[in-house]
């Protein structure tokens, strides 16, 4: 095969040229605009659940909002989902608090529930204040056992920041991931579900939290012809031209989640018997994943190979694929944070590798990963 297979390439409609042009045509080339605003209008719709939405330059900086509105400062805690990407943590040490890390449990791979439960009791015990917030992913657009976990919540009043960059058009018992917790986060990243380039957004609770969330994202100027700041702002907005990729991107977004999707079923009919490999799959159906990456554990003992020797031999076939994200409390930046482990995540990470899932991958592409990921085994 000369092309080359990628994990999830962006892809796009056709129409975001024609909104870009159009931003170009009425001089909008700014972090704000008419784009801006019908990309939110069209998120929100898609949500649901009477959120709002405010398109910001990344979910990092979206993640980084929600803290802020959270209250989270110096010497707080939050409690964090360990078996994800750098970006949910990172914006709690932005904030000059500790990230906590809690390991996975087995059927989503996200944060588990008796261990969030446990880690508040302890923390509360060690450091006499609760945690200031709690940090669900819902990994590879598998959504959380968020039900347990916004129970545990609201039992010690203890407010959610769901992470669902991954997870745009996830659901839970048919209610959008992002739309559980206080607040929400998307990213459209190059690689994500949908892209805007680059960009993300916050799902927020109301229009107060929207008005807030965009003051805060606009360097929190205060209502004066002149520039007065009552607080420390960012530069957070997302461009109107972005968010005209963004409004060309809703258009198939519907599309995307399909394919992903159908792409994920046929892995599982291919995979269905074949020792040693794992597909993940939905546990049940109140879960609904988006498949943004389809994913695989590889049991060393059953194929005699691993997730690494199969990642090289895939990448000399033209095969993109990725290792699964390394943990948190394993990384060398948070080796002195506390953490609540199972070894879930590590043994997740020690055996798993993501397949290419994205809306440019083909059936023939998924027979031919498959063919060569038998290829692999050795036994
Ligand atoms: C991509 C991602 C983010 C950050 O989004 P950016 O738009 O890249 O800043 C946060 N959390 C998770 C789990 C992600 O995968």
């Amino acid at each position: 095969m000369d092309k080359r297979i990628y994990l999830c390439l962006a892809h796009m409609s056709g129409k975001e040229q024609d909104f870009i042009r159009e931003a170009f045509d009425t001089n909008w080339v700014v972090p704000l605009g008419p784009n801006v605003n019908a990309f939110e209008e069209d998120l929100k719709h898609f949500v649901g659940q009477n959120k709002e939405v405010v398109a910001l330059s990344a979910g990092t900086a979206a993640i980084h909002l929600g803290l802020i509105q959270l209250g989270v400062g110096t010497g707080d805690e939050v409690i964090c989902q360990s078996f994800t990407f750098c970006a949910s943590a990172n914006p709690v040490a932005y904030q000059g608090a500790t990230p906590v890390f809690i390991d996975s449990e087995e059927d989503t791979w996200n944060m588990d529930p008796a261990l969030l439960e446990e880690a508040i009791k302890d923390r509360i015990t060690k450091t006499g204040k609760k945690p200031k917030a709690i940090l669900p992913v819902h990994l590879y657009g598998m959504p959380a056992r968020i039900d347990e976990i916004c129970a545990i919540a609201s039992k010690y009043d203890i407010p959610v920041l769901e992470d669902a960059a991954e997870a745009l058009g996830s659901e839970f018992k048919g209610q959008k991931c992002g739309t559980f917790g206080t607040f929400g986060v998307l990213s459209f990243n190059g690689n994500k579900m949908i892209t805007t380039s680059g960009g993300g957004a916050l799902i927020v609770p109301d229009e107060a939290a929207k008005k807030q969330t965009m003051f805060y994202a606009t360097q929190a100027r205060e209502p004066f012809p002149h520039y007065q700041h009552e607080k420390i702002g960012y530069n957070y907005r997302m461009s109107n031209i972005c968010a005209g990729i963004g409004r060309g991107q809703m258009t198939v977004l519907e599309d995307h989640i399909a394919h992903h999707r159908h792409v994920h079923n046929l892995y599982a009919k291919a995979f269905e018997g074949v020792e040693g490999i794992t597909l993940k799959s939905n546990p049940d159906d109140r879960f609904n994943a988006n498949y943004w990456l389809s994913t695989i554990l590889i049991d060393p003992e059953k194929t005699g190979t691993n997730y690494d020797e199969v990642r090289v031999q895939l990448d000399a076939k033209g095969i993109e694929t990725r290792p699964l994200w390394k943990p948190m409390h394993l990384q060398p930046v948070y080796a002195n944070n506390p953490r609540y482990v199972n070894g879930v995540s590590e043994r997740l990470f020690n055996m798993g590798l993501c397949i290419p899932a994205g809306p440019w991958v083909t059936d023939e592409d998924v027979a031919y990963i498959v063919e060569q990921i038998k290829a692999c085994l050795r036994k």
